[in-house]
């Protein structure tokens, strides 16, 4: 059908007929007085001051005006004035005065409202006019409120927040419903308690965080962690999507920034979750044309908001983003979003935790092991678990089965990850393995090497580019760093590459970001710190920033080809130190690093203190 074409036609329909509205209009006002203005309106006024008007009739409506002059009271002449209004101040301090002076022969004033017919047809386009506008108006308000509101329709109005109460439409969220994310709860129970129970707080003098910024990739729960807290500290849920204010008009996003944090503090104790944050919170003067002055204007108006509550007063404002670093660094200040949550991937146990949560209204045919699917779906968020679960129910109903079989998962496996772009691919066994040992090269070489910062955490999920990572905690911090510190921390960043080399024999390009660091690293100690016994304490290259960063034109070569070939060979023997000191540690503790990849292809993650004791075990 063409409806959307008639909608088109529609729009314009009010628009075509002000305009001949105010077309007739003008040609109705114009022919009314064309044949009546036999004298000036100035003439007139002058005739009423100077006492000549004995009796006269106003038509308030139209202007019409009936006057008899003092002596000629058989002979009524008519006027049309231009403005009523002006026309009463012009004479009725005149008409006052007089009549008091001549209470015996007043000047008689009728007026009246016009014959109900030309009342109501000079009225008409102004009426019409009013109705139309109201009409448009209206449209336009209902247009913005279906955009803005997506979840949620029961919209308030323009310019005004949505509101929803955590304990509202019947079912609320609760901690029990965001699986697996375990940390995240954990960080988040403060904030619980202090919406419980604000005053507890401020009676102690404890400061507790204005902002919260849940910062992680899409899908990973952050709208549902937020929502999470509203519903454990049974306080009102107030939510906003970043984008809904692009699509608004100038000054609509600052004025509902302000309603929304006014119905807040009305609320309190209350959160305000403000969904993808950088959609307004970008950095500012960055965009096409040097920034969007309406999303300035609301960025603005936020930050002015969340300055103006005083800590304590009960509103927690929660954020979400995936962008934390394109954010405008006012908004991470003190007494902003100063306190961030790291939403994560899901774990292998989080993952079969998540599963079990989405599977709680779903038949599974007895074959089912929800470990197994949480065993080979590295990298899927909660969302994607989900979606997984539901597109294998959508595939057994269409095969007129009574519950989900295996193979609809696989089926439905296959389709989430060719369904979200991001993931160009499934991780594979094969990968996870070679990922396994990467890491636990890394963080073998880590653990043997005497000064080196304790192992935080090592883990194979994907983060960002990189396929997994070993975290490190610093005991102290360092303001100069050692040249056997140095050496050392090359040893630690080819652990990946050695450890795939003895392994598997083979090498991947997992290593690269490991190569291209040591390699810079190694560069500065020959040209920055002057740690080559060859070239001795030089510093080589121009400026100190340009060498770190690896670039290499602009820089003012201040030395000789033959010293840059002795830098490079330097470079060179420094870096082929480190790999054969790590092969040396890795071969040693071969049981070691087997033992630690086996761990982490069944678990995924390792904290510190799991990993100190796999370390210190008995073979
Ligand atoms: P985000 O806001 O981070 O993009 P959402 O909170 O919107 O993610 O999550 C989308 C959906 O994915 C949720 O409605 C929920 O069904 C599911 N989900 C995500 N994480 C979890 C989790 N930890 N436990 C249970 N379900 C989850
Ligand atoms: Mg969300
Ligand atoms: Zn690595």
């Amino acid at each position: 059908m063409e409806n959307n074409n008639i909608r088109k036609l529609t729009q314009f329909v009010p628009a075509l007929i002000l305009i001949a509205f105010v077309v007739g209009g003008l040609l109705l006002f114009t022919w009314n007085s064309a044949d009546e203005k036999k004298m000036e309106y100035s003439e007139l006024v002058a005739t009423f001051k100077a006492d000549k008007v004995s009796e006269f009739e106003l038509n308030l409506t139209n202007g019409e005006l009936n006057y008899k002059l003092r002596g000629e009271e058989k002979k009524t002449y008519s006027y049309k004035v231009p403005d009523v209004t002006i026309f009463y101040n012009d004479v009725h301090e005149y008409i006052l005065t007089y009549n008091e002076n001549h209470p015996d022969a007043a000047v008689v004033f009728n007026y009246k409202p016009g014959s109900s017919g030309s009342w109501f047809l000079s009225l008409l386009p102004t009426l019409l006019f009013i109705l139309i506008l109201g009409g448009f108006m209206f449209v336009m308000m209902r247009r913005m409120n279906q955009s803005i509101s997506s979840e949620n329709n029961r919209s308030i109005s323009f310019g005004k927040a949505r509101i929803r109460s955590g304990s509202d439409r019947g079912k609320k969220v609760t901690f029990d419903d965001v699986a697996g994310a375990d940390e995240e709860k954990e960080e988040l129970t403060e904030i619980v308690e202090f919406l419980k129970d604000p005053k507890k707080y401020a009676d102690l003098g404890a400061r507790i965080p204005k902002g919260v910024l849940l910062v992680g990739p899409p899908g990973t729960g952050k709208t549902l962690l937020a929502k999470a807290v509203a519903g454990e500290a049974d306080v009102p849920f107030l939510s906003i999507s970043g984008s809904d204010f692009l699509e608004m008009y100038v000054g609509v996003g600052a004025s509902r920034v302000r309603d929304l944090f006014s119905q807040a503090k009305k609320n309190a104790p209350a959160i305000i979750f403000i969904d993808e944050i950088d959609a307004v919170g970008r950095h500012r003067g960055t965009g096409i044309g040097g920034g969007h002055d309406e999303r300035e204007q609301t960025l603005n108006q936020m930050l002015v908001e969340m300055d103006g509550f005083v800590e304590n007063e009960g509103v927690i404002v929660i954020a979400a983003t995936n962008r934390p670093d394109i954010l405008d660094p006012a908004l991470l200040r003190p007494g902003r979003f100063d306190r961030q949550v790291t939403v994560g991937l899901p774990d292998i146990k989080g993952r079969e935790e998540i599963l079990k949560v989405h599977a709680r209204n779903k038949s599974l045919a007895p074959g089912v092991s929800l470990a197994d699917i949480a065993r080979s779906t590295v990298g899927f968020t909660g969302a994607d678990l989900e979606n997984l679960l539901n597109e294998a129910a959508l595939l057994a109903v269409r095969r007129g089965l009574h519950a989900i079989t295996m193979k609809e998962i696989e089926e439905a496996t296959l389709k989430v990850v060719v369904g979200s772009e991001k993931r160009s691919h499934k991780i594979t066994d094969k990968e996870k393995r070679t990922t396994a040992f990467h890491e636990a090269g890394h963080a073998l070489a880590t653990y043997y090497l005497e000064g080196q910062d304790p192992v935080h955490q090592v883990s194979i999920i994907p983060r960002g580019m990189a396929a997994g990572f070993t975290m490190h905690l610093p005991t102290e911090d360092k303001m100069t760093l050692s040249k056997k510190y140095m050496e050392d921390q090359l040893v630690v960043l080819l652990g990946g590459r050695v450890a795939e080399k003895i392994v598997f024999d083979d090498i991947t390009t997992g290593a690269s970001n490991d190569i291209q660091r040591a390699s810079e690293l190694a560069r500065s100690m020959v040209t920055k710190y002057g740690f080559s016994d060859k070239l001795g304490p030089i510093s080589f290259g121009g400026d100190d920033h340009e060498v770190f960063l690896g670039m290499e034109y602009g820089k003012v070569k201040n030395y000789s080809e033959e010293i840059a070939k002795n830098i490079d060979e330097e470079v060179n023997r420094i870096i082929m130190r480190a790999y054969h000191r790590c092969i040396e540690i890795l071969t040693t503790h071969r049981d070691k690093l087997d033992q630690l990849a086996l761990y982490l292809i069944d678990h995924e993650k390792i904290d510190g203190t799991d990993f100190t004791k796999l370390m210190e075990a008995e073979a």
